[in-house]
């Protein structure tokens, strides 16, 4: 909300910013009868949790937070779909569980994770979150409240995972948490020069590392394209972990929104080198603390207000196998040829498709980059999704604001299918969001 008159709402990526505001109470399924859509802590980036036009309000999820069963033989857990993933961390990894998926942040409620069927750095062996998911507990459209699973109402599991709360109020869900053998994680990096390196190194480490990440310095280019640093990961053993337990991280705050100049494309282009060199030994190695692995950026309160007042959007495309290992060079060489500038830039290698009907990733290689909002983004992102189309890749839902409704259905087979089911739960197009308005043409 900002101190005007009018409440607003908006994504991580602080733009768009629109009329609405939050509806809590700890009884979820109290709350969510007759409104259009939830959302969880709000850390997808672009508009998918935010209103339609003309809706004033949201629920959020964030009070309905409790543990409503676990059983520490199978690690099966429900609980409610505000839980956040910090609070759940800091109950199960003393006790050697943890999500079996993480994303890059710990402030996500357990209804975003299914919503947008977040995906991790081990996406290549674990798959999406929906994976490991075991049934949902909704409330759709006609009001009635269903559970749904792999085996019960599959079609609107299927397309639950993924579908951007479309398809009903996540109220409850369950799945399996994963034993862990020690609560810290062995970490290996390593600088790489080029982008086919990179690729090249992802691709040798997947069968080995259950976890593998990298950033890349996609201002530089020619022989440089694509030059970064690649992580890979593993659960310590006990014999190699500290004997303490990891102590929660403190954090610091960015007090203020940072003027235009702080993320324009000079200070992005000089700052990446030095992120690059920061790297001063070719390969390093250690035990690294479970929040500094997955969480690096929760260090930052706020971080999105280095990006200043105009906010910032998130381009995350997978490019397919099917494309070949060159089609990560061609999609940089368009960002640097529009002189798109991107302060982070992260590569992911991702494993088969999973149950989720439009669920993001696919077989291939997936790339992320951190956009400040100008006057010139919609056309860069146009030409990065054109190129995407090209490759027969496809973006990312929980991150995207700009992308335009033919770009998106070029690039997903999935949709009609998608969209048949959920017009079946659905028949009055009842639930929306500003997203579905802008992508899938939903009534205002
Ligand atoms: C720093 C950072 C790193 C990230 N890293 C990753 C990553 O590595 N991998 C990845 O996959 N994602 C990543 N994300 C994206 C994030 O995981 C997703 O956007 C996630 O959906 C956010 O959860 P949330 O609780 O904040 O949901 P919100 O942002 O509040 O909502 C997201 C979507 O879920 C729907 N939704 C939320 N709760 C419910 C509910 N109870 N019922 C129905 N629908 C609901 C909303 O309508 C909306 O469509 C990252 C985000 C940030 C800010």
């Amino acid at each position: 909300m900002n101190g005007s008159a009018t409440p607003t709402l908006s994504g991580w990526g602080r733009s768009p910013v629109v009329p609405g505001h939050e509806v809590r109470s700890e009884d979820l399924a109290r709350v969510t009868v007759g409104h259009p859509l939830s959302r969880g802590l709000g850390r997808s980036y672009g508009d998918s949790s935010l209103p339609a036009p003309g809706d004033a309000e949201v629920v959020s999820s964030t009070l309905a937070d409790r543990i409503l069963s676990f059983d520490p033989q199978t690690g099966d857990i429900r609980a409610e779909a505000g839980l956040s993933l910090r609070d759940l961390y800091r109950v199960f990894l003393p006790q050697g569980f943890f999500t079996p998926v993480t994303p890059g942040t710990q402030y996500v409620t357990l209804g975003g994770m299914v919503a947008a069927d977040i995906h991790g750095k081990n996406h290549h062996r674990e798959g999406c979150f929906g994976a490991h998911v075991t049934s949902l507990t909704l409330r759709v459209a006609d009001g009635r409240v269903l559970t749904c699973s792999p085996t019960v109402e599959r079609d609107l599991f299927r397309a639950t995972l993924g579908g951007m709360g479309l398809t009903g109020h996540i109220l409850e869900v369950g799945f399996r948490l994963a034993r862990v053998p020690s609560p810290w994680i062995y970490g290996e990096s390593e600088r790489i020069s080029d982008i086919d390196q990179f690729i090249h190194g992802l691709k040798e480490a997947g069968p080995r590392w259950p976890m593998t990440v990298g950033w890349i310095d996609c201002t530089s280019g020619g022989k440089r394209l694509g030059r970064g640093t690649l992580f890979k990961g593993r659960w310590a053993e006990p014999s190699e972990a500290p004997a303490h337990p990891p102590r929660p991280k403190g954090r610091f705050s960015v007090p203020f929104n940072l003027p235009p100049f702080a993320m324009g494309r000079l200070s992005v282009k000089l700052m990446n080198p030095v992120l690059y060199w920061r790297h001063l030994r070719r390969h390093q190695r250690g035990i690294v603390h479970p929040e500094t692995y997955f969480y690096p950026l929760d260090a930052l309160r706020n971080w999105n207000r280095i990006y200043g007042k105009r906010g910032m959007t998130q381009h995350q495309c997978v490019l397919p196998e099917s494309a070949g290992r060159g089609a990560a060079r061609r999609f940089l060489e368009v960002l640097v040829a529009h002189g798109g500038a991107s302060f982070l830039c992260v590569i992911k290698d991702c494993g088969p498709e999973g149950l989720g009907l439009l669920s993001f990733p696919k077989p291939g290689i997936s790339i992320a980059l951190d956009i400040a909002v100008r006057d010139d983004t919609q056309e860069l992102i146009d030409a990065l999704n054109e190129q995407v189309i090209k490759e027969g890749g496809r973006i990312y839902l929980t991150k995207d604001a700009f992308t335009r409704p033919e770009h998106f259905r070029a690039m997903e087979p999935r949709l009609d299918e998608w969209l048949a089911i959920r017009r079946k739960w659905d028949p009055e197009g009842k639930l929306r969001s500003a997203q579905s308005v802008r992508l899938f043409g939903d009534k205002p």
